[in-house]
């Protein structure tokens, strides 16, 4: 029998394990994957907690905490494991790829300025000055966030494996679970390979939450949402600064003289791989923008499925005694990671929901009744 066996070995449940890991000795994760395959590995790797947000929400809240812990994380992980989760300063500008998208812009820059004093406006020129001439805004207009910094995601998410390994949590791959039994004193978790007994049981199953928990939650609680991406070598730019467009475009400069180009968005998509549309249009708004991309060679290209709630709100939830759900952190699954860690570590090891969570519960009515 296990103290704890989480399920969906992503981001939210290596960050939960991680956290539990110094209360708990017999912890288990479970995934039906080999490790990389999924949401977390394949992200920006973007921390941000001023470009994602445009009103103040519990969420927003939970963002710009998270997103300071990520330069002790990085040093408690290279220290732990010698991961390097290649944290840069690189900051962000969001651009309007429209007039309509100017005035959201202007209203965001509103709002952040309301919170940090270092969110500057731009001219179509201070964005060509910043950028070292790389990015050529036309008529838009921009906004700088210096704080919305970035980390290389499959780097951390490898580092959270490694870790879960140093600190001898098990971890079950290649192991499908098919049905959760709630029994005297704990779960019965039954998988294609048999079943494990665990007294708290925790999914994090990312996209595939709602299959999972189906007997819990209303059908379409979480869906996924497919996004493609592209890395490109291109020696010749000199860019250190994130660019986003209000379409969702965004280039993130990366080490070695790399550029990742994100993402689509194809709503309850789960199919694997990288389309030709999808590709042509990240090549043609990335391109548009920084035209010495054109010179760049594609060395890879991915896509990944993002866990996804109704309004862009996830549920971290306790949806029966000692099972708990976190899933639907859609965009920002990696920034807010580290915080959700230490919350529903807090959660299970004290039995309190922490006052943070209360805005992420399943409202009653939209239960399934057992
Ligand atoms: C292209 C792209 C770009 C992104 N960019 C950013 C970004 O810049 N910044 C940011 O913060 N976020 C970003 N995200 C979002 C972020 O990646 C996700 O929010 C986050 O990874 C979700 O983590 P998770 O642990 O909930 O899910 P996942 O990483 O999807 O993990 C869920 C795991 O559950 C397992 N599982 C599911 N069902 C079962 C089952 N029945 N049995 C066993 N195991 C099961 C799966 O195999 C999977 O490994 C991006 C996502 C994509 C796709």
């Amino acid at each position: 029998m296990y103290d704890v066996i989480i399920i969906g070995s992503g981001v939210m449940g290596m960050s939960i394990a991680r956290g539990l890991s110094q209360s708990f000795a017999n912890i288990a994760v479970i995934d039906r994957d080999e490790a990389g395959k999924h949401a977390s590995y394949k992200a920006g790797g973007m921390l941000g907690a001023q470009n994602e947000f445009t009103k103040n929400s519990a969420l927003f809240s939970l963002a710009t905490t998270s997103q300071k812990m990520f330069k002790p994380l990085r040093d408690s992980l290279l220290e732990e494991v010698g991961v390097d989760i290649e944290y840069l300063n690189s900051g962000l500008i969001k651009l309007a790829t429209n007039h309509y998208d100017n005035k959201k812009i202007e209203q965001q820059y509103q709002f952040l300025r309301q919170h940090f004093a270092s969110v500057e406006r731009l001219s179509p020129t201070d964005v060509q000055h910043m950028s070292n001439g790389a990015i050529t805004s036309k008529h838009t207009n921009g906004i700088y966030m210096p704080e919305d910094n970035q980390i290389n995601a499959n780097r951390y998410t490898k580092g959270l494996l490694k870790s879960l390994s140093n600190r001898h949590i098990d971890r079950i791959y290649q192991t499908t679970v098919t049905h959760i039994e709630s029994i005297k004193d704990g779960y019965r978790v039954e998988t294609r390979n048999g079943a494990y007994y665990t007294e708290k049981l925790i999914v994090t199953g990312g996209a595939w939450t709602g299959k999972l928990l189906q007997q819990y939650l209303p059908c379409e609680t979480v869906i996924g949402v497919k996004g493609e991406a592209l890395l490109v070598e291109q020696p010749d730019l000199n860019l250190n600064i994130t660019m986003f467009l209000t379409n969702g475009c965004y280039v993130i400069p990366k080490l070695k003289n790399r550029y990742l180009i994100g993402a689509t968005s194809y709503f309850n998509d789960y199919s694997v791989g990288v389309s030709n549309s999808g590709k042509s249009w990240l090549k043609s708004q990335a391109l548009h923008y920084i035209p010495d991309l054109k010179n760049g060679k594609i060395i890879n290209q991915w896509s990944g499925i993002r866990p996804y709630c109704q309004n862009e709100q996830p549920i971290m939830d306790e949806v029966d005694k000692d099972l708990f759900v976190i899933a639907g952190h859609y965009r920002n699954g990696i920034l807010l990671s580290p915080l959700i860690g230490e919350l529903m570590s807090q959660w299970i090891i004290s039995g309190h929901r922490p006052k943070q969570l209360y805005d992420f519960q399943i409202r009653r009515g939209e239960r399934n009744e057992m």
